[in-house]
């Protein structure tokens, strides 16, 4: 069975072709620069890449292109668009409404519709991908899978805010917490590699990409995570300021900001960037550290001793952990982040192997040494193939309904 995996950001479609159970990858592709001139789709098969470069106005011309290129005579992978029985599509918030992924019906749509409200930059791209897969695919299901929704076994006194209770009732403030698919496919690799069931698992999970957030799983399941209302609480991140005095933001506003200015800064200025003043890619901070910028080697110790201090509070909040999972671009490949994040921490039962971790770069490996209590683990994230893996479980269960 063939389905489509749809990851659709604000001005981007990320997407992959999958056959299922097989989990094969026949063709995936970006498309980027939505709604500028110089759009541009890169498309992979396991035979041909092509590069696409016309302007795409909007996600619905984005996802005409990329299912005509998927049925093209010459590069394409599919005779035709009905061979795809299914289509996955991330979306980023689902609120308290969705502690799983779920079939799209109607009531499903508007409720992530109601959730704009909380993620203005997210459920907008990702609902138009859905309404125009439903147009081109009309006889395909489509299912949402929720960032958010990992991380609905979080408890009040973790989710909650210290502030007046009937800001939760009337505006829904409370964390959430994001890169769920993330966390639970690391998760569930953890609990194979350690050939443990999932529901036995303690673990950090440490999700470091160009959002950063660090999950604590107790038995299988999110008890605590750094992102809250929005992804931009908690761990510093590439633009993104995470924890904050929240007094700061009226002190600025004092000063004459405006909240939009204010909110700008936190999200798009901030962090790796706003501390070094070079760049939000850590190649490029690593680099000018190398080379002696103070900023930048400044910036590196702020990012890891974040990392640092969350590790701490979340091994307090698990009493018990099995392992420590680094996940996510930054995570994966570099390790002198890796290096700075555990320095320190053999008391804690946290010790890497320095020669192993070195050597390791986007590959599934255990970097910690042989007398840490707490494993240490590189596990490259895939939230296209939990996508993937969903949906082909919710199109087996309608079929089987259609059956009955
Ligand atoms: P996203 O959160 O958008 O999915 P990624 O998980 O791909 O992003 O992470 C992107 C970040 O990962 C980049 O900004 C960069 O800082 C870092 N990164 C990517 N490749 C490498 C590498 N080879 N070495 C070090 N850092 C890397």
């Amino acid at each position: 069975m063939k389905l489509l995996v749809v990851n659709c950001g604000s001005s981007s479609i990320k997407y992959q072709l999958v056959e299922m159970p097989q989990e094969r990858v026949l063709a995936k592709g970006l498309l980027e620069r939505i709604g500028e001139r110089d759009s541009r789709l890169v498309y992979n098969t396991d035979f041909k890449q092509k590069k696409i470069n016309r302007p795409i106005k909007n996600h619905k011309q984005g996802v005409k292109l990329i299912i005509n290129t998927l049925t093209d005579k010459k590069i394409g992978v599919l005779k035709n668009i009905g061979e795809i029985k299914a289509v996955g599509h991330r979306v980023v918030h689902g609120g308290e409404s969705f502690s799983d992924s779920t079939v799209i019906t109607p009531k499903v749509l508007k409720t992530i519709k109601e959730y704009i409200d909380l993620a203005p930059l997210h459920n907008p791209p990702n609902l138009a991908g859905i309404e125009a897969i439903k147009e081109y695919l009309p006889k395909a299901i489509n299912v949402a899978v929720f960032d958010t929704a990992f991380h609905q076994t979080i408890p009040p006194a973790a989710y909650l805010y210290a502030l007046p209770y009937n800001f939760y009732k009337k505006y829904k403030i409370r964390r959430y917490g994001f890169h769920g698919t993330s966390h639970r496919y690391v998760t569930c690799r953890f609990a194979q590699l350690s050939k443990k069931p999932k529901n036995k698992i303690s673990c950090i999970t440490i999700h470091l990409g160009n959002g950063c957030s660090i999950a604590a799983v107790k038995d299988g399941e999110s008890i605590d995570t750094s992102m809250g209302m929005t992804p931009l609480e908690g761990l510093v991140m590439g633009t993104r300021s995470g924890d904050i005095d929240p007094a700061i933001i009226f002190y600025l506003a004092k000063k004459k900001m405006t909240l939009k200015e204010i909110n700008h800064i936190l999200n798009k200025k901030s962090g790796l960037l706003g501390i070094s003043g070079i760049s939000n890619d850590i190649r490029d901070i690593i680099k000018a550290g190398k080379k002696g910028n103070k900023r930048a080697k400044l910036a590196l110790d702020i990012f890891a001793y974040r990392v640092k201090k969350y590790i701490g509070a979340y091994l307090a909040v698990l009493g018990e952990c099995d392992g420590i999972i680094f996940t996510g671009g930054i995570g994966e490949n570099a390790y002198q982040v890796r290096e700075l994040i555990c320095s320190g921490l053999q008391s804690l039962g946290i010790k890497l192997d320095r020669n192993k971790n070195r050597r390791v770069a986007a590959e599934e490996s255990l970097v910690s040494s042989r007398d840490s209590k707490i494993k240490i683990f590189v596990i490259p994230t895939n939230e296209e193939i939990c996508i993937a893996r969903d949906t082909y479980q919710m199109k087996l269960k309608s079929m089987k309904r259609k059956r009955t």
